[in-house]
């Protein structure tokens, strides 16, 4: 067996150690006889894997019981319309749009009402965060929906828009559970989980307990509704049983490391390594406002486009895999997600040293 770092943007590296127990488990779990996949959603088994996944992320993130958390399917592009359909009673929203998935969201949202574009740093290929300080937040807004982490171009919010009293809703699926948040500055805050959490398929949305209601617009699928899952436990129709104990297992990993702080300071330390690397290289450039840079996905270029590929190639020839930059932006991406190892960064730091000696 040998195994790459996979730079991948998602899906992503999941914890070794997470799959080598998914291994021992999956022909017998725990002495039913079966494996996860097999097994009843309904069954005391699979009711106590839910149980403590969900409880094992409260308290992970310090989530209280004024808010939900529901394992839905659908991805986070779902998301896109069911937060409208489900949040927009005056059929209003503010985007800030920092990038493709926040400009998917608003697009989406324009079907079902008024979704204003408040902010943008589409002018500068999304390269930085706006100015969230003093927006236009529209009076009659239900929401302002943000993306905090922009998977494709490397932006992270470092502080959180001024609504003006309106709800927050945002998306953190490349962010999830890097580094610890304070729920309460959030109506929704949901993510897909295959980039830091598990395998495809599922998104974690925690909304607040209010925001959970019948009254959404008239036409809205009961698979729509977020009431429709909170009551019944994200488990109205058959969940993404597999996903969630995959997660479960991310979660107890996450807890060995010292949790959401313990988790911050390692991507720290991560990202300080190939940031300082890119800062006093003569051939690789990071490509973003140094004040908005990701911790979990670093853009960067060599300035030509065949060196960017030979690089690419060279880098996977090493077990350095998936570095290819998202096709609307070019030039290279290394995703450095949560199960990164600081091995796998230093072994990419490594090689683009020797890379830029012998290319220069
Ligand atoms: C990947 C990604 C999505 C889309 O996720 P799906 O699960 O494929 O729908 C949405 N938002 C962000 C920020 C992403 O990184």
């Amino acid at each position: 067996m040998s195994r790459v770092y996979n730079f991948s943007a998602g899906p992503a590296v999941l914890p070794e150690e997470v799959l080598k127990e998914a291994q021992e488990e999956m022909l017998d779990y725990r002495g039913c006889g079966m494996s996860v996949m097999e097994m009843s959603h309904r069954s005391k088994m699979f009711e106590s894997i839910i149980e403590k996944t969900e409880a094992d992320f409260r308290e992970l993130a310090g989530i209280p019981s004024e808010y939900k958390v529901l394992f839905l399917q659908g991805g986070a592009s779902l998301q896109f319309a069911m937060i409208p359909m489900n949040l927009m009673k005056n059929r209003v929203a503010d985007y800030i749009v920092t990038g493709q998935w926040a400009k998917k969201a608003w697009q989406e949202a324009q079907k079902y009402g008024t979704a204003n574009k408040i902010a943008s740093s589409e002018d500068k290929t999304f390269t930085y965060i706006p100015d969230c300080s003093d927006l236009p937040i529209s009076p009659d807004a239900d929401y302002v929906y943000i993306c905090e982490n922009n998977t494709i171009y490397g932006t992270k919010y470092k502080k959180l828009p001024n609504t003006k009293g309106k709800l927050l809703v945002s998306d953190v699926s490349s962010c999830f559970l890097s580094e610890p948040f304070d729920i309460t500055r959030y109506g929704i805050l949901y993510g897909g989980v295959q980039k830091n959490i598990g395998p495809a398929g599922m998104v974690i949305a925690v909304v607040r307990e209010d925001l959970i209601t019948d009254d959404v617009l008239p036409f809205t699928p009961t698979m729509m509704k977020y009431k429709t899952h909170a009551d019944a436990g994200s488990m109205y129709n058959t969940p993404n049983c597999y996903c969630i104990y995959m997660c479960g297992k991310v979660f107890e990993w996450i807890k060995r490391q010292g949790g959401l702080a313990g988790m911050k300071e390692k991507n720290e330390k991560k990202a300080a390594v190939l940031y300082d690397f890119l800062d006093q290289s003569r051939m690789f450039k990071g490509t973003v406002v140094k004040e908005d840079r990701s911790l979990m996905n670093v853009p960067f270029v060599t300035g030509s486009k065949e060196l960017d590929a030979k690089f690419v190639q060279a880098a996977a020839e090493e077990g350095l895999v998936n570095l290819k930059g998202h096709r609307t932006v070019g030039g290279m991406r290394a995703s450095i997600y949560n199960a990164m190892p600081m091995e796998g960064v230093k072994t990419l730091v490594e090689f683009m040293k020797k890379f830029e000696e012998e290319n220069l």
